[in-house]
C-alpha cells in the first residue's frame, strides 16, 4: 500500500486534476517541473537556509510534563507555533516562492480565509520583492480586519471576493479566475494540501520537515526515531501531512486525524468531512467533500477559521478510506477548554485549530509508556478575541 502519490497524481482513488481547459497549461507547467526543481541542490539550499534564518527552524519538540502527567502518558508538541508569522503555513510558503522564482514568475496570487495564508503568502512576497494579490471574501476581510491590515502593510494587494457566500470558497474561484487570465508570469500560491495535482503532493513535501525534524529529536529524546502516536488537526491537510510524512510508511506510527465537529457532528453546524463527506470533486481535486444530496457544497461551520473547510485533502481521503489514520472530530467546546488547558498547563496559548488536537485526551486513552507527538500547528494570538469572548476573560 502507497501513501504516497501516483505518477497520476492520485492517492488511491482520490486526487488527480479536475480543471478548466483554459488553467491546464499553468498547472501542466508546475506539474512537469516541481520534482525536478526541488531536487536541484542549489534550490535544496536555498529553501534550508531560509527555514533556518528565517522562519527559525528546526523548530523544539518539546516535552510536555504538566500535560504528559495530568493524562499519563508522554505528551511532545511539535512547535510550529515558533515559526515566523505563527503557524507551519510559512514552510509551504518559503518551498513556492522559491518555486516561483524557478519558474521565472513575477506576480503571485492566493485565497486566504482567515488570513493566515495571506499572510504567509504576503510575508514571502516582501522577502523575495514579487508582486503579491491576496482575494479574500468580502465577509472575511470584515471579520479579519487584523490579519487584513498585515497583509496590507507587508504590501500586498487585498481584492474582495463579492459573489456567493463571499468566503473562502469564492475567494478560491476568484483566485482560479485570475490564474485564468494571467497565465504566463503569475503563480498560484495554494496554502494547505489540497487543489489539483501537484499541489496537494507539492505541499506536502514542503511541510515534511516537520516529521523529519522529529525523526531526529526524538531520538535524542527518547532514544527512538518513532513516536506511538503522530496527532493533529486537519483544515485541507497540510500541517498534517507534514507531521505524518516520513511515518506514513511505519506501520507501527498511529495516526490521528482531529476534525473539527463544530457545535455537533449532526447539528448541520459542523466541518466533520471525513463523516458527513462523500466523494467529489472540489477546487480541482477528487475527494472526501461535505456536499446535498445532489452534489451542492454544503456550508462548513467551525469556531476556527483554519478548520472550517467542506473538504479535506486527497492524501487525507486516502488515509481515512485505507484506516491509515484514525479521524477524530472535536466539537468547539472540547476544543476551546483544550486550547485553555494547554495555556494553564504548559504557558502556550495554542491556536483554536490546533486546540482541536489538544482535545483528544478527553476521550481517548493512551498506556503511560506512549510516546504521542503533537503537531502544534500555529499559536494563539490571532484568536485571542475569540478566547476572550468565549470564556469571558
Ligand atoms: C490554516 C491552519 C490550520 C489548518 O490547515 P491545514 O492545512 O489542515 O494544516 C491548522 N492550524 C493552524 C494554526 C492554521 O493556521
Amino acid at each position: 500500500m502507497s501513501y504516497h502519490v501516483n505518477e497520476k497524481g492520485y492517492y488511491g482513488q482520490f486526487g488527480g486534476a479536475f480543471i478548466p481547459e483554459m488553467l491546464y497549461p499553468n498547472v501542466e507547467e508546475l506539474r512537469q517541473n516541481y520534482l525536478k526543481i526541488m531536487a536541484e541542490p542549489d534550490f535544496k539550499k536555498d529553501f534550508d537556509k531560509l527555514l533556518k534564518e528565517y522562519v527559525g527552524r528546526p523548530t523544539p519538540l518539546y516535552f510536555a510534563k504538566r500535560l504528559s502527567k495530568k493524562y499519563n502518558t508522554k505528551i511532545y508538541l511539535k512547535r510550529e507555533d515558533l515559526c515566523h508569522t505563527g503557524a507551519h503555513k510559512i514552510n509551504n510558503t518559503i518551498g513556492q516562492i522559491l518555486m516561483a522564482k524557478r519558474l521565472k514568475k513575477t506576480r503571485i496570487i492566493a485565497e486566504t480565509g482567515a488570513g493566515q495564508h495571506g499572510v504567509a503568502t504576503a510575508t514571502v512576497c516582501a522577502l523575495a520583492g514579487l508582486e503579491c494579490i491576496v482575494y479574500m471574501g468580502e465577509i472575511d476581510i470584515a471579520r479579519q480586519a487584523p490579519n487584513v491590515a498585515r497583509m496590507k502593510m507587508l504590501g500586498a494587494e487585498v481584492r474582495p471576493a463579492i459573489s456567493g457566500s463571499r468566503t473562502l470558497k469564492d475567494a478560491t474561484n476568484e483566485a482560479i479566475r485570475d490564474w485564468i487570465n494571467n497565465p504566463v508570469d503569475t503563480h498560484y500560491i495554494i496554502g494547505s494540501a489540497v487543489g489539483p495535482h501537484p499541489y496537494p503532493d507539492m505541499v506536502a513535501r514542503f511541510q515534511s520537515v516537520v516529521s523529519e525534524e522529529t525523526k531526529w529529536q526524538l531520538k535524542e529524546a527518547e532514544g527512538r526515531e518513532n513516536p506511538d502516536y503522530v496527532v493533529a488537526c486537519v483544515g485541507g491537510g497540510s500541517n498534517a501531512a507534514g507531521a505524518y510524512y516520513h511515518y506514513l510508511n511505519e506501520p507501527n506510527v498511529k495516526l490521528i486525524a482531529v476534525e473539527a465537529a463544530g457545535k455537533g457532528i449532526y447539528t448541520g453546524e459542523s466541518a466533520a468531512t471525513s463523516v458527513l463527506g462523500k466523494e467529489g470533486v472540489i477546487h480541482g481535486s477528487k475527494t472526501l467533500l461535505m456536499q446535498t444530496n445532489d452534489g451542492q457544497i454544503t456550508e462548513p461551520y467551525s469556531i476556527s477559521a483554519g478548520l472550517d473547510y467542506p473538504g479535506v485533502g486527497p492524501m487525507h481521503a486516502h488515509l481515512y478510506e485505507t484506516k491509515r489514520a484514525e479521524f477524530i472530530s472535536v466539537t468547539d467546546d472540547e476544543a476551546m477548554t483544550a486550547g485553555l488547558e494547554l495555556s494553564q498547563l504548559e504557558g502556550i496559548i495554542p491556536a483554536i485549530e490546533t486546540s482541536h488536537a489538544l482535545a483528544i485526551f478527553e476521550d481517548k486513552k493512551f498506556k503511560p509508556e506512549d510516546v504521542v507527538v503533537i503537531s502544534l500547528s500555529g499559536r494563539g494570538d490571532k484568536d485571542l478575541n475569540t478566547y476572550i469572548d468565549y470564556f469571558k476573560l
